[in-house]
Formats: C-alpha cells, structure tokens, sequence
C-alpha cells in the first residue's frame, strides 16, 4: 500500500475529472460549460471554469484563467513545466495564450470541429510559424464532456422554447461532487 500521495502517479483523466468538475460549476452558473486545470509536477496549481457572463469578459475562458493562476503560482509568465487540461479543445485566443506561455502539453475532451485551434479547425499549437510549440492530446473523457456541453445546450434551448427554467441533469457517469 502507498501511504506517501507523493508517489501515486496521477493519469490524464484523473486530471481531467478536476477540468469536469469545473465545467459543472459553470453550468450552474449559466456559463457555457467548459473547465480547466493547470498542472505541475502532478499538482493542480490552477482551476477555473468560463467565466464570460459573470465576468463580463470576452477573454475569461477556462483555460486564460487557468494559465494566469498557474503564471501567479510560479512568478513566472513562462509555463513550460504546465501542462493544461480542458474539457473543451481550445478556441484560437486559449490556444494562442498557451504557445506565447510556452504551455508544455494542452489535454482536452471534446474536440471542436469548427473552432477548435488544437488541430482540429486550425492547428494553432502546432503552427511551425510560431516560436513554441505545445504539445496536444484530445479525446480524453470525450463523452463526458460531451454530455455536459449538449446537455446545458439542450436545455437552454428548452428554456428559451417554454419560458421555464430546466433542471440540471447530473451525469450518472461522473459521480460524487468531487472537487
Ligand atoms: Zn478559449
């Protein structure tokens, strides 16, 4: 049995289930359900879901809030040891951020074919013109994270049809409140 947390080796999705968490409270918070986590040597140093509406703020994604917890974190803007973990794959400004960051690796759930930046719309982290470039994995926890977007989107569009506000519902995958 491993008594010391410090050698217990953290996998993507155990990470990613932090970003869901995330997504979930933007959900209740009537934001666009997307979540975020930054990691460094197998420690969140940053989490945050979207935060547009109650901000206010065109830029207050997940991933920008995360990225300027994890730069406070370190007293450095270079984040070249974090890795990113969203539910989401990144739209051009995240994925922009991450490479003048120097973000190590971007792991995301779903992939956004029209918007996408990770590679899947535009190949903005892998773009040979820039100076960095951030290392991407997708598809982790994908139907979770899916759900969670077409869920809030198919009852916002009930709300709008009925007038009536739709209760949440929980994903029977996901489980316990977590963090
Ligand atoms: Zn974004």
């Amino acid at each position: 049995m491993i008594e010391d947390e410090r050698l217990i080796v953290f996998d993507d999705e155990h990470f990613m289930k932090i970003a869901l968490r995330q997504a979930e409270r933007a959900a209740e918070a009537g934001e666009v359900p997307v979540g975020a986590v930054a990691v460094r040597d197998g420690q969140v140093i940053g989490r945050a879901w979207n935060q547009v509406e109650m901000l206010k703020d065109a830029t207050a994604h997940a991933e920008i809030l995360v990225m300027t917890q994890a730069s406070a974190a370190k007293s450095d803007w270079r984040l070249d040891d974090v890795d990113i973990y969203v539910t989401k794959e990144p739209c051009a400004m995240c994925a922009g951020a991450m490479v003048n960051s120097r973000v190590r690796r971007v792991v995301y759930g779903m992939a956004d074919p029209r918007a996408g930046a990770a590679g899947s719309a535009l190949d903005i982290t892998g773009f040979s013109g820039m100076l960095h470039r951030v290392e991407v994995k997708g598809g982790v926890l994908e139907p979770e994270c899916k759900f969670i977007m077409q869920d809030f989107f198919r009852r916002r569009r009930l709300e709008s049809q009925t007038g009536k506000t739709v209760c949440q519902v929980n994903n029977p995958e996901l489980g316990g409140n977590g963090e």
